[in-house]
C-alpha cells in the first residue's frame, strides 16, 4: 500500500491550483452573489481536458482515471464549490452516462462534444416526487413510430438552464416498477425541452440547477441509451461513479475552509496572543484536520477500486457520507473560529459554510448513503 499519489497526479494537481488561483479565486464571490454561470471558464477547463477527465481520448476525452478525476474536483472545489459541482455533474453523471451506457453512435454525436467542452451536459433523474426514491419517477414515455414521444417535469437539474445535452430518465412501462424505466438523450432544440424555474439557492449559487420541462417531445428511437427498461439501473451505476465526484467535491471545500481558517487563526489574536495558541482553537483545528486526512483517504480509495476494476459502490458511499458530514462540522468550525468575520462575506468561509451543506444532499442524501452502506452489509454478513 503505497500513500503517495503518482508524480503525473500532483502534477495535475498543481496545474488546476494554478489555474483555480488565476482564473476562478478572484471572481468567486461576484458569480456567488450574481448566480453567474462561469461559462467562459467552463469553456477554458474544457479546453483542459476537465470536462472529459474519465472519458478515453478515442471519444475525444482525456483518458485519465477517477484518481485523477478526484484530485481534478477536489483542487477546484478548494476554491469554488460552484465550479466543483458543475465540473463533477457535467462529468460523470451527463457525459460519463452516455459514454458508458450508450452506443458508438451516441458517444460519436454526444461524447465527443462533451467531453471537449463545446456543450455542457445535464442529467435529470429527480422530481418533484421522487428525489430519494427516485424509482417513483413519473415522467413518461410512450413509444410511436421511429420515435418516443416524452411528457413530464424534472427538478433540481444541474444545468438545466445552461446545458445543451440532457440525460432524462422516464418511464417507458407502466406497472414494472424500477424495471419500467429507460434513459434517453435529449437536445435543447428539440420542440417541447426547455428549461423551467432556474432555482435561487442557499449555496453553489453559481452552479445553474433548474426544472427541465418536457411536453410532448419527440424524441429519435436512436436515442434510447441501451436496452428499454434498463434506464434505472444505468442511473444508479452512474450515481455510484459519481458519488466519488461529491466526496472529492466536498473534501476539497473542506480543506479550503480549514486552509483559510489556519491562517485566520495565526493572525488574530485576542487576550494578547493569536487565537491559534488558545487550547480550545488548537483543537478544533486537529480534528478538522483528522477528518480531512481521513476523508481524503476514503476519496483515493474509492477512486483507485474504481480505476482497478475492483467493487466500489459501498467505498463510494462510504466517501461520500464522511466527507460531506466532514465538510459540514468543519465548515461550522470554521466559521466559528473566525467569530464574527466568519458571518462576513468579506471571508472565504461564508461561502464554504453555504456551499458544504449540498454534498450531505445531492447524488443521495446522508440518509441514502447509510441505505445504500447497509444493503452491502446485509449482503456481506
Ligand atoms: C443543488 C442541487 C443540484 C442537484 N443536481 C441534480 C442533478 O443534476 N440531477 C438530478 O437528478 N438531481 C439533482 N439534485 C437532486 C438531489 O439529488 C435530490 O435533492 C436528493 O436526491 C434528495 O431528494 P429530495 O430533495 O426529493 O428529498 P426527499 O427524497 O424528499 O428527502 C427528504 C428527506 O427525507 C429523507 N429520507 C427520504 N427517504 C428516506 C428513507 N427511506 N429513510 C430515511 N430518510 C429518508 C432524506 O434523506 C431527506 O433528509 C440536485 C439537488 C440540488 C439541491
Amino acid at each position: 500500500m503505497d500513500f503517495t499519489l503518482p508524480e503525473h497526479v500532483e502534477a495535475l494537481r498543481e496545474e488546476v491550483r494554478r489555474f483555480a488561483h488565476r482564473e476562478i479565486r478572484p471572481h468567486v464571490m461576484t458569480w456567488d452573489e450574481g448566480k453567474v454561470f462561469p461559462m467562459e471558464v467552463m469553456r477554458k477547463l474544457g479546453a483542459m481536458g476537465m470536462l472529459g477527465v474519465i472519458i478515453p481520448e478515442a471519444w475525444g476525452g482525456s483518458g485519465m482515471g477517477y484518481l485523477e478525476y478526484a484530485v481534478v474536483v477536489e483542487e477546484l472545489s478548494r476554491v469554488d464549490g460552484s465550479v466543483g459541482l458543475s465540473v463533477a455533474a457535467h462529468n460523470s453523471l451527463c457525459t460519463n452516462h452516455i459514454y458508458a451506457q450508450g452506443n458508438d453512435g451516441q458517444r460519436e454525436r454526444y461524447v465527443r462534444r462533451l467531453a471537449a467542452g463545446e456543450v455542457m451536459g445535464a442529467w435529470a433523474l429527480t422530481e418533484p416526487e421522487a428525489g430519494s426514491d427516485a424509482g417513483a419517477l413519473r415522467t413518461v414515455a410512450r413509444r410511436q413510430g421511429d420515435h418516443w414521444v416524452l411528457n413530464g417535469s424534472k427538478n433540481f437539474a444541474t444545468h438545466g438552464t445552461v446545458g445543451e445535452i440532457a440525460v432524462v430518465m422516464a418511464r417507458t412501462r407502466e406497472g414494472a416498477g424500477t424495471d419500467g424505466i429507460s434513459a434517453f438523450i435529449l437536445e435543447k432544440g428539440m420542440k417541447g425541452f426547455r428549461a423551467g424555474k432556474q432555482e435561487n439557492k442557499l449555496g453553489m449559487r453559481a452552479s445553474d440547477t433548474s426544472e427541465l420541462i418536457l411536453e410532448d417531445v419527440e424524441v429519435p428511437a436512436a436515442n434510447l441509451l441501451g436496452e428499454e427498461g434498463v434506464g434505472f439501473r444505468q442511473a444508479m451505476k452512474t450515481l455510484d461513479g459519481g458519488r466519488i465526484s461529491i466526496a472529492a467535491l466536498a473534501l476539497g471545500m473542506a480543506q479550503g475552509a480549514f486552509e483559510a481558517t489556519v491562517k485566520y487563526a495565526s493572525f488574530r489574536r485576542t487576550f494578547g496572543t493569536p487565537i491559534f495558541e488558545h487550547q480550545a482553537v488548537q483543537f478544533k483545528l486537529a480534528d478538522m484536520a483528522v477528518q480531512i486526512e481521513a476523508a481524503r483517504l476514503l476519496v483515493y480509495k474509492a477512486a483507485c477500486l474504481k480505476d482497478k476494476g475492483l467493487p466500489y459502490a459501498k467505498a463510494a458511499s462510504i466517501a461520500k457520507l464522511h466527507a460531506s458530514e466532514t465538510a459540514c462540522r468543519v465548515a461550522d468550525d470554521a466559521v466559528q473560529i473566525h467569530g464574527g468575520y466568519g458571518f462576513i462575506k468579506d471571508y472565504p468561509v461564508e461561502k464554504f459554510y453555504r456551499d458544504v451543506k449540498l454534498c450531505t444532499i445531492g447524488e443521495g442524501t446522508s440518509e441514502v448513503q447509510r441505505m445504500v452502506i447497509a444493503r452491502h452489509l446485509h449482503r456481506e454478513f
